[in-house]
């Protein structure tokens, strides 16, 4: 191998500190990348893989991306879940003899954007670390392009599973240690990174929070990625796990609180319903909120007493949501601001973002929210307004062209503009007086970068014009004019130019005072600023609370359910209010476990769905859609729905509904709901039905959660012998000249009759096999004595009771250990197969 050239070497000496980034190395106009690294980055970006020594024996791959692009291209690279470190120049070229320091300023990671990096504006971008210390798991996690930090911990692998799930974050840190937790956790993991931190720094804490060693972690992290500590990363906030209802990804998913569950887009979700929000901010918060229900009814009739005020004012609530449609996203703007990054428009944007909160903060006085502790001691930021006031209206793309402040600002300035304007009349009068001289009427005066003000003749003229007798010096001739320069015009392009790059300098200077001022601040914008996205989505409550009838729920410490004429928010809005079906339910001590049957397409699933839905709106503080709502508060909710089998996992459909079931299982309380949607369907008929009762018995007898469980088990609906809490009810349809009506109504009762061959016609299949299955339906239907007593052989065989359990199982294992084979066993086998049988015994 060849010597590496020194260019080469001081690449190689910083690639081998940053081994899991792609590195972006910065010559001239270029980031370059080589060897491996070219190779990946020329297959994401889809760009030319090139070398950079083509006739030496091994040459070096190389790509590159030019440096005034290059954003779209980190972008694309961080998507793919690459880490990209930026190694730029740290010298000028032109006045250092040999080679160039280069270091890396910024390493750019999925969960450390701070800018537009393909970043979603109502989204948050979370970065988490995870650290196991002694018995709990420590949890700290940051949007850094909005600076908000949380932490908490807990001793519960289901809570921290459905943590960690709900906020996904983008990327992950944990300690060596620790690794395990994200195998734990996730099937399929962000991007993630093992760090040791040792450094302890001091940061601010909310009192509560002491995972100081997940916070550390993060932030030393962060910190190394950035090289520089960040200003708005500051006051951790706890995030107390029992201050919200549980809510795991699969609740979340099959509740379509966030995205339709087919389509995977927003619209027809509860956060597509709710979101009237104005601002990014009120966006994100909103995603938050309904990912987060309150279990605290003070917290939550707090909320809703604000929506009252909202709703009941109607001209205030149009004023704050006026001024809310002129705020930008200000938690962003703040994050460029504490990353040295904010440029003069994001200034301006912060500008007009300011202007409207002294109007805000008196309307909120005026309907008295300024009392309430949300809205206390609102800070409507005049002074730091007043700092932004002196940036001109049209902002410059770049901080270094000028144009940026106001005329009347600085005396300084402008003077310097005054000498660049009187400098624009000086040339005009120039102009006509040299024409009066030399008696040429269309002599032009112009400007080039190579050789700056000239005065220009067309060629005609030019033949007999002398130019040694008016002092003029010719500079260039083009196919139709001639090009001079003079001594006066040249005496005065040095002033304007000087005068101008001298204000450059000045309001460049001036820029970087306001934004280091501006930086003091960061903390008072950001509080602000979570103020605003909290009044923009409770905004958003009155809004949709007024257009779409909905009603107040009220709270109860009774076990007691009451809706009346309850709907389905987006199910109604799809299909126009006027069609949909109310329905109410009632739960109690008495009933608490609805076993729900009907035929397919009857309504069972939005039934049930409309039920947790309500309760997640009460529990945000939202109004609710149904006519009265009476309801405890709950802890959790569970799903199990077929919808979401997620065949990509390579999980069985199977797998996927127990897995799901067991979490149900092991974690609801009384004072959870679950749902549980045709469990047992994808197994056989007899399994399937075995393990459904089963569960519906242990979720009676030893949970006590209001449960909503529909099924196509008919036989099921003979528990309300045997479990007192279960009632049957089912949702009605009827047959109107043998095609299935659907009546949408939930009824008490079970139903008597299936109606799947009604379905299929509706679903037009042929004719001659909806009519062959009912010639078979009719058959079976003689023959149904012969069904029942099959099933009555199966509840024969499960274990009813605990005593008669054991004995069964016992007796299975005399069976065992008679058929046992000594001869095929090793002795080792042997004791492992008896402790086996002790532990069943
Ligand atoms: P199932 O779970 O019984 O198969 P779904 O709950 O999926 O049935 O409902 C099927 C369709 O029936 C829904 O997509 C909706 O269009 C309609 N539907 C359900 N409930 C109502 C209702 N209460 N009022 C009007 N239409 C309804």
């Amino acid at each position: 191998m060849p010597e590496p050239t020194p260019m080469m070497k001081q690449y190689l000496s910083v690639k081998d500190q940053y081994r899991d980034s792609l590195l972006l190395f910065r010559l001239g106009d270029f980031y370059e990348l080589f060897n491996e690294d070219a190779i990946t980055a020329a297959k994401v970006l889809e760009i030319a893989l090139t070398s950079r020594d083509k006739n030496s024996p091994n040459p070096i791959p190389m790509c590159g991306v030019p440096y005034h692009s290059a954003r779209s291209y980190i972008a694309k690279l961080i998507d793919h879940g690459f880490k990209v470190a930026i190694c730029e120049q740290m010298e000028n070229p032109r006045e250092v003899k040999g080679m160039v320091k280069r270091e890396v300023v910024r390493v750019i990671t999925p969960g450390t954007l701070i800018d537009d990096f393909g970043m979603e504006d109502g989204e948050s971008n979370f970065i988490l670390a995870m650290i196991k210390n002694k018995h709990t798991v420590e949890v700290s996690y940051a949007d850094i392009s909005t600076g908000e930090i949380f932490a908490f911990s807990t001793q519960n692998e289901g809570d921290l599973k459905s943590e960690i799930e709900t906020i996904g974050a983008k990327e992950i840190v944990v300690t060596e240690d620790s690794v395990y937790l994200i195998k734990d956790i996730y099937q399929d993991p962000p991007l993630y990174t093992v760090f040791n931190s040792d450094e302890d720094r001091a940061y601010d804490y909310e009192e509560s929070v002491n995972e100081h060693t997940a916070i550390t972690l993060l932030l030393n992290y962060i910190r190394a990625q950035n090289m520089r500590d960040l200003e708005h990363l500051k006051t951790v906030q706890k995030h107390q796990l029992s201050s919200f209802m549980k809510l795991n990804y699969a609740a979340v998913s099959n509740l379509e609180l966030l995205e339709n569950i087919q389509t995977k887009k927003v619209k027809g979700s509860l956060f597509w319903y709710l979101n009237k929000t104005e601002t990014p901010m009120g966006k994100r918060r909103l995603r938050q909120l309904i990912e987060r229900p309150l279990v605290s009814i003070k917290e939550i009739e707090n909320r809703q007493s604000i929506v009252t005020t909202l709703i009941d004012n109607f001209s205030e609530r149009e004023v704050i949501t006026q001024i809310l449609n002129q705020v930008y996203d200000i938690e962003r703007l703040v994050g460029r601001l504490a990353f040295n990054n904010i440029d003069v428009k994001d200034f301006v944007q912060l500008r007009d973002s300011l202007s409207g909160l002294p109007e805000l903060k008196s309307t909120l006085e005026q309907i008295d929210l300024t009392s309430n502790d949300l809205f206390k001691n609102f800070d409507d930021l005049t002074d730091v307004y007043s700092h932004l006031e002196v940036l001109t209206d049209e902002p410059p793309k770049t901080i270094r062209e000028g144009k940026i402040f106001k005329d009347g600002v600085s005396e300084e300035l402008d003077k310097l503009r005054d000498i660049s304007n009187n400098a624009r009349n000086w040339l005009n009068n120039y102009l006509e007086s040299e024409r009066e001289r030399t008696g040429i009427k269309n002599l032009k005066i112009g400007f080039n970068k190579v050789f700056g003000y000239y005065l220009e003749i067309s060629k005609g003229q030019a033949v007999n014009f002398d130019a040694d007798k008016f002092d003029y010096n010719r500079k260039q001739t083009l196919t139709n004019a001639e090009r001079f320069i003079t001594p006066d015009l040249k005496e005065m392009e040095s002033k304007i130019l000087t005068a101008e790059d001298d204000s450059v300098m000045l309001e460049y200077k001036m820029f970087t005072e306001l934004r280091n001022h501006m930086m003091t601040y960061i903390s008072r914008l950001q509080k602000t600023a979570s103020q605003i996205s909290i009044l923009d989505t409770l905004i958003a409550f009155a809004h949709v609370s007024n257009n779409h009838h909905l009603v107040k729920p009220e709270f109860t410490k009774e076990r007691v359910i009451e809706l009346k004429e309850a709907r389905h928010p987006i199910v109604e809005r799809m299909l126009n209010e006027s069609t949909y079906v109310p329905n109410d339910l009632t739960m109690s001590e008495d009933s608490y476990v609805y076993l729900i049957t009907g035929p397919n397409m009857s309504g069972k699933s939005t039934y049930m769905r409309q039920v947790a839905l309500i309760i997640i709106m009460a529990q945000i503080g939202m109004r609710v859609p149904a006519k009265s709502a009476k309801l405890p508060i709950f802890d959790a909710i569970y799903t199990r729905i077929g919808a979401s089998d997620d065949l990509s996992s390579g999980k069985s459909t199977f797998m996927i509904e127990m897995m799901e079931a067991n979490t149900a299982l092991q974690e609801a309380t009384e004072h959870s709901l679950l749902i549980f949607d045709e469990i047992g369907r994808g197994t056989s008929t007899y399994d399937g039905m075995a393990l459904a009762r089963a569960m519906l018995k242990y979720i009676h007898d030893d949970i006590g959660a209001f449960t909503l469980f529909s099924t196509h088990y008919h036989e099921l609906t003979a528990l309300d012998q045997e479990l007192s809490g279960l009632e049957n009810v089912h949702v009605k349809a009827t047959e109107y000249n043998g095609q299935l009506v659907f009546l949408h109504k939930v009824k008490p009762g079970a139903v008597e009759k299936s109606y799947g061959i009604h379905v299929a016609r509706l679903a037009d299949l042929p004719q001659a096999v909806t009519d062959m299955a009912a010639d078979y339906l009719s058959g079976y239907e003689e023959g149904n004595h012969q069904k029942s007593s099959q099933f009555e052989t199966m509840q024969l065989e499960l274990p009813l009771d605990d005593q008669e359990a054991s004995s069964f199982e016992e007796r299975q294992i005399i069976d065992e250990i008679k058929n046992i084979n000594l001869n095929d066993l090793t002795p080792l086998e042997a004791l492992n197969r008896l402790a086996d049988l002790q532990k069943r015994m």
